[in-house]
């Protein structure tokens, strides 16, 4: 099909070519000025005096921040099985064990009334992770937490910029939070990642790790009294630094963070005003004025539409529209599902939730056109559904 609209496609301009350009003329392609700058202006950007590590990739984050939590063999961490596989994944690459949680079944975030009863001595940490954008109930998770002696990394993937209780998500009150800027997401630098904290241990900790564990502290001690090349590796560490050719790109994304949020927050009301009233169940709101991503916009088929979801995505196809799933839970996942000998009912939010699940585009490069033409489809094809069954049900 020539006239096929993907699912997403990044926002790049020519600010961003030219900013790449001066990086590869500059002759400084990996971690330098450009990356300082990046991560200088992102703290800037979630501000209340927070540091921002950019890292190769945001599953790079999670991991160093983990690592700097100390979690390790015979420890414990508390997700939801509703994410990515990256979430849970830097937890068995420490040798730790994963506790799922389900979820909310009306934000399909972590459930914290389901959180407690989930602790055990070995529990260290727990990970919330923002789904599409949506900020999960923090000060829930986070009164636990604290009463148990618990960290807390925010998966905030999507939360880009979003809010809790009108605090931008980075700067609440967590260990760290680690950001997304993969291809699809609502910032991006092909691929990378931010880890945001106050904590300057859990700093200072990632930034030797995601280098080789070489100190910097050391390096910088030592460049007044000793020569250049003399460094200290402290630890055996990860290669997990941002180049500075992603980093120029990520330096133009920023300036437009707030205009792409608005412009997909235009467009997830042009969704629910137009998609309203048709047997799907739109996509939960932000509570008291908060701010949502908008990363994605996850619409769930209701029963009167009879029609499966992968049919659903099949139609749409054939109307040229691109959709996709968010998420197939871990537990459904055979590494997850042998690893923990999980069956699809131990966590019946996360298994509903995403067995009516669809992903429609939502992204700053579609037109109103474009938008139309989804919005259309859908129609279609739930119409073309329901008026089938009416029939069938009329004609015996
Ligand atoms: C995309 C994503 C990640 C991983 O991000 P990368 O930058 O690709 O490593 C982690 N968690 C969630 C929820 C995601 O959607």
């Amino acid at each position: 099909m020539n006239n096929f609209l993907p699912f997403a496609l990044p926002d790049i301009g020519e600010e961003e070519i030219a900013e790449v350009v001066d990086s590869l003329r500059s002759g400084w392609l990996t971690t330098g000025p450009k990356t300082q700058r990046f991560e200088r202006e992102f703290a800037d950007f979630i501000g209340s005096d927070v540091q921002a590590l950019a890292v190769n990739s945001a599953t790079a984050g999670l991991h160093l921040v983990l690592e700097a939590f100390g979690i390790g063999p015979g420890d414990e961490v508390i997700t939801t099985p509703y994410t990515f596989t990256a979430t849970a994944g830097v937890v068995r690459h420490l040798g730790a064990d994963l506790v799922f949680v389900d979820i909310d079944p009306k934000t399909f975030n972590l459930d914290p009334a389901k959180i407690e009863r989930a602790i055990t001595p070995r529990t260290k940490a727990i990970i919330p992770v923002h789904f599409a954008g949506l900020a999960c109930d923090m000060q829930p998770i986070i009164e636990i937490a604290r009463r148990h002696g618990l960290k807390i990394l925010e998966d905030a993937a999507h939360a880009l910029p979003a809010t809790y209780h009108n605090q931008l998500i980075g700067t609440l009150d967590t260990d760290a939070t680690v950001f997304s800027f993969y291809a699809t997401k609502t910032i991006t630098t092909g691929e990378g990642g931010m880890i945001v904290t106050r904590d300057h241990a859990i700093a200072e900790r990632c930034r030797a790790m995601r280098l080789h564990g070489i100190s910097r502290d050391a390096f910088d001690r030592y460049t007044s009294t000793k020569p250049a090349w003399h460094y200290e590796v402290i630890a055996p560490g990860f290669k997990y630094n941002l180049t500075d050719i992603a980093s120029s790109i990520g330096l133009q994304q920023l300036k437009k963070a707030w205009g792409f949020q608005e412009q997909r927050q235009r467009m997830a009301e042009r969704y629910d005003a137009e998609l309203a009233g048709l047997p799907i169940t739109l996509p939960p709101q932000p509570e008291n004025g908060d701010l949502h991503s908008w990363h994605l916009y996850a619409i769930r088929l209701n029963d009167h539409a009879v029609i499966s979801r992968e049919e659903f995505i099949q139609q749409m196809s054939a109307r040229g529209i691109g959709c996709s799933v968010h998420f197939i839970p871990l537990h459904l996942h055979p590494y997850w599902q042998k690893a923990y000998d999980l069956q699809p009912h131990d966590f019946p939010m996360a298994w509903r939730a995403y067995e009516r699940a669809v992903s429609l585009p939502l992204y700053t490069r579609m037109t109103e056109g474009d938008q139309t033409r989804v919005i259309e489809a859908v129609k279609d094809v739930l119409a073309g559904n329901l008026v089938e069954t009416m029939e069938s049900v009329v004609g015996g």
